[in-house]
């Protein structure tokens, strides 16, 4: 049948059906129908996980860390759509990039737009930095977000298709002390997190003017050794031969590492650029190396361009974060000439390296008190008790679901709380509770409203060890 007569048939069907039934067209019905009698896999996609609470100590302190440091050094939070128009993606990071070309989830919507999961963040901060004239605002601009991004990549140790980065940017500034600040400002995180044994790769890769006759170069090197380079760098020197330089073929490595080198073609400006950034970043006695094969994989880099690198252990290095200029990126998608610089952090891989060095996690709060009780009177005062106490900034546990005392207790004595506060039915009736000491098993029975003094009593005193005690049920 013709689409439109489909359509015409889709519209009758719709026209006759009472108003809240009305469904999908046939074709999608159809469609929907054989996803439901598919069978559900208990896992989710290739390439991406869940994370547990018992790992989110890990992600705690490595959130608590960075919410530290952001506001610190002038940053205000931005969240932008996880989904963005493909072409946004598609413009700025580059055709002949790896992202796009092989990675980025990119579908049409039911509305027919074109759309994208973010592989990055840079690009959508952008948008919403011309979208909401940002421009006006004093110089710099600086923001800070943190989100899972997706990549179609092929998923191994290390690497998700789901992942998560904090991203800064900074909007407005040329001078090559943001870049020297924005590597200190890594380099604070990384240490705030127990990670200390890290590296910064550092090279320059030029504006567009000294580029351009640095990649004409490189191409009729990389010509004359063609035979040498692997599939993909063959096909790379013509869609973006700057990134056989970072190929981690054994024999591309091999011919780029007598290939010309961008930091000998830059241009004055791009020189001096450069010249002061090492200058900054020796006044900050930072640990870095000037890597002349780091390119980063993306069209929108201009002049610095960085990665920090765990280093520590042998031949396993890990790129924890990356990033660099994109004096031009603001401009090519239409907003005002704006120079910036971003970086972002692989915060997968930095609890990979905080787990494999043994760095501290977040603590979270243990409760000192615990509420028991017994039959259903006792069981509403509890959990008005709670709700009370919480109130005052408590930290408490309980397990109301249970019946029998036992084992309430049993659960107190197995999280350790110095108190439990009991109410029983004759003490649901007296509005009493008793409070035990689980240190010393000692007990008292006190009018309710003597409860909060009590826990606060407790509260104030330096928190015990607990050992594992024999219960009573008394
Ligand atoms: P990039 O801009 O590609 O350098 O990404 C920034 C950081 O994100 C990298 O240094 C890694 O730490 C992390 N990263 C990149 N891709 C992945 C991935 N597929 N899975 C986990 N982390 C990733």
């Amino acid at each position: 049948m013709a689409r439109t007569a489909t359509k015409k048939v889709n519209r009758i069907i719709k026209k006759s059906l009472p108003k809240k039934t009305k469904t999908l067209p046939r074709g999608n019905k159809a469609v929907k129908k054989k996803i439901v009698s598919e069978p559900i896999l208990m896992q989710p996609p290739r390439g991406m996980r869940d994370i547990l609470p018992a790992e989110q100590d890990y992600w705690n302190r490595v959130r608590m860390v960075l919410d530290k440091e952001y506001p610190k050094y002038g940053f205000g939070r931005i969240d932008i759509p996880a989904v963005e128009f493909a072409n946004l993606f598609v413009r700025s990071i580059g055709e002949g990039t790896d992202v796009i070309d092989k990675e980025m989830y990119s579908f049409l919507t039911k509305g027919k737009d074109k759309v994208a999961l973010r592989p990055e963040m840079t690009a959508g901060i952008a948008r919403a930095y011309i979208q909401h004239g940002m421009n006006v605002l004093s110089k710099p601009i600086k923001l800070f977000s943190i989100g899972p991004v997706y990549r179609y990549d092929r998923p191994q140790e290390g690497r998700y298709r789901e992942h998560f980065q904090a991203n800064f940017d900074i909007f407005g500034e040329e001078d090559a002390v943001l870049d020297a600040q924005m590597i200190q400002l890594a380099h604070r995180i990384m240490l705030n997190l127990g990670i200390k044994e890290v590296q910064f790769q550092i090279n320059s890769i030029g504006c567009p003017s000294c580029r351009k006759e640095y990649l004409d170069m490189l191409v009729s090197y990389f010509e004359s050794k063609k035979k040498k380079l692997c599939k993909t760098c063959k096909s790379r020197l013509k869609t973006n031969p700057l990134r056989i330089l970072d190929c981690k073929e054994d024999k591309c490595v091999q011919v780029s590492a007598t290939a010309p080198q961008t930091v000998d073609h830059l241009c004055e400006g791009c020189r001096n650029h450069f010249k002061n950034l090492l200058e900054y970043l020796d006044e900050l006695e930072l640990p870095y190396a000037i890597n002349p094969q780091l390119v980063r994989g993306l069209d929108y880099y201009t002049r610095t361009v960085f990665e920090i690198w765990s280093v520590g252990e042998e031949g396993k290095r890990k790129s924890l974060g990356g990033g660099g200029r994109y004096d031009k990126l603001v401009e090519s998608l239409g907003g005002e000439p704006t120079p910036a610089i971003g970086f972002a952090l692989g915060l997968d891989r930095l609890i990979m390296e905080m787990k494999r060095i043994k760095a501290k996690s977040y603590e979270s709060p243990k409760p000192r008190i615990f509420i028991a009780q017994l039959g259903n009177l006792a069981k509403k005062k509890s959990l008005k008790l709670f709700a009370n106490l919480e109130k005052e900034g408590i930290l408490l546990a309980e397990s109301f679901g249970r019946g029998s005392l036992k084992s309430q207790l049993r659960t107190a004595n197995k999280l350790g709380v110095e108190m439990t506060i009991i109410i029983g039915q004759k003490e649901a009736l007296d509005e009493t509770v008793i409070i035990k000491n689980m240190v010393t098993g000692t007990q008292e029975t006190i009018p309710q409203e003597k409860v909060l003094n009590a826990v606060k009593k407790i509260l104030k005193n330096k928190p015990m060890v607990i050992k594992k005690r024999k219960v009573t049920n008394k």
